[in-house]
């Protein structure tokens, strides 16, 4: 349809300057109400939005595409769409509160056990207390006995209290920190900076792991990750021990901050060492080999690959100001551009000076990790 026929004139349209387009939605038999217009031109311009996945993004898309198949411009496909994109963009927030439910439901579980069992130590306790006291003996060995039973149980009572603390900054999938230990140890790490301390953050994502999810189910990509924490963890330990006694630690926490993203917290020299160890974790990644087993330990399929991208951010001492959201806000974007350039790589915040790898891509192949 000729532009002077749409209804959406130069203008007036979302798309002013996009006459080919106008024409083209025209042809689609897309209503000239801005409505429709509105929400594809929105559509159209995904792409901007560093806050959605890619992922979320083609899905969004797809809504849109099934619609110009169906032709069906309604009211009630247009709510249809409106609630399905909404549904789309909170998915990770609410997997977050699920997450976040089931490891309140963990706790909980977990306290009423000691709870049932320290319920168990006070009878033991009372009775123990009244046996020694209707003994007979000599009052100041009844104080003794008395001494060493409370002791005993406040000895308990001290690791429970160890043990919950424990508990509330753990993951309980791959028993590295959780999002929690994650926080606690990005203000830790903000405080060395102020101190004069160098700091960095190192964001990984698992790339693609949905599709891990949708071919092989949920519980082996439960067992990747698994895997993707111990990589995580030996390269750390092996940073630890090569940086040798005195001189701190490599990295001060590695966390799974959520579902399928690991964080690294880095002070003193692990900081400066931040990009290698970012390139370290992915190429030991991307030599490990998954071999696929059915529930009956047999393997279905072997030679699976995972690949994960990852983006650094330095804060060098001496700079003015708070830091800790803006460090988390650089590493994400060069996390985003590591994605958005393939993925399987490590990209380097913008101002990032340290000496972080391009990208290397691993070549030699090792043998089959079990998994599930
Ligand atoms: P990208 O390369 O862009 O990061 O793609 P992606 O597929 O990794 O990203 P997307 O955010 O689309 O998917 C992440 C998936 O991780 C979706 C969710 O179901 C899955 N996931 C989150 N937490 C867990 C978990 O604890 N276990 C398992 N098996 N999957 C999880
Ligand atoms: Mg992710
Ligand atoms: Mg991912």
């Amino acid at each position: 349809m000729a532009d002077n026929t749409c209804n959406c004139t130069r203008q007036e349209c979302a798309f002013s300057g996009e006459g080919r387009l106008c024409d083209m939605l025209d042809r689609a038999g897309v209503p000239r109400d801005g409505k429709w217009r509105t929400l594809i031109f929105y559509m159209r311009g995904l792409g901007e939005f560093s806050t959605l996945s890619d992922a979320q993004k083609a899905r969004i898309q797809q809504l849109l595409v099934d619609v110009l198949n169906r032709r069906d411009f309604s009211e009630t496909s247009y709510h249809d769409v409106l609630r399905a994109d909404r549904d789309i963009r909170v998915e990770p927030y609410e997997c977050r509160m699920r997450e976040a439910l089931q490891e309140t439901e963990r706790l909980a579980r977990e306290f009423r056990s000691m709870l049932h069992q320290r319920r168990g130590d006070m009878d033991k306790l009372e009775q123990e207390s009244v046996r020694a006291v209707e003994s007979g003996l000599d009052p100041a060995e009844v104080v003794r006995l008395l001494r060493a039973t409370f002791s005993e149980m406040r000895e308990q009572m001290d690791s429970d209290a160890a043990r919950v603390g424990e508990l509330t900054v753990t993951d309980p999938l791959t028993g590295l920190g959780n999002r929690r230990a994650f926080e606690s140890a990005l203000a830790a790490g903000e405080v060395a900076w102020k101190g004069g301390m160098d700091l960095a953050l190192v964001l990984f994502d698992v790339d693609r792991f949905k599709q891990i999810n949708d071919h092989h189910g949920h519980r082996i990509g439960d067992q990747v990750l698994r895997t993707v924490a111990e990589v995580l963890r030996r390269k750390v330990d092996e940073c630890n021990r090569s940086v040798g006694a005195g001189a701190g630690e490599c990295a001060s926490v590695v966390a799974r901050f959520g579902g399928e993203e690991f964080a690294l917290v880095l002070t003193g020299e692990g900081a400066l060492r931040a990009g290698e160890i970012a390139e370290s974790v992915r190429a030991g990644l991307e030599n490990v080999s998954f071999a696929i087993r059915d529930g009956q330990g047999q393997v279905v399929e072997h030679g699976v690959r995972v690949t994960l991208s990852a983006g650094v951010a330095y804060a060098r001492p001496g700079l003015a100001g708070t830091l800790a959201d803006s460090l988390f806000d650089q590493a994400d974007k060069a996390l985003y551009e590591a994605k958005r350039e393939g993925r399987n790589r490590v990209r380097v915040a913008v101002g990032g000076d340290r000496g972080a790898s391009g990208g290397n891509r691993g070549s030699d192949r090792g043998s089959d990790a079990p998994v599930a």
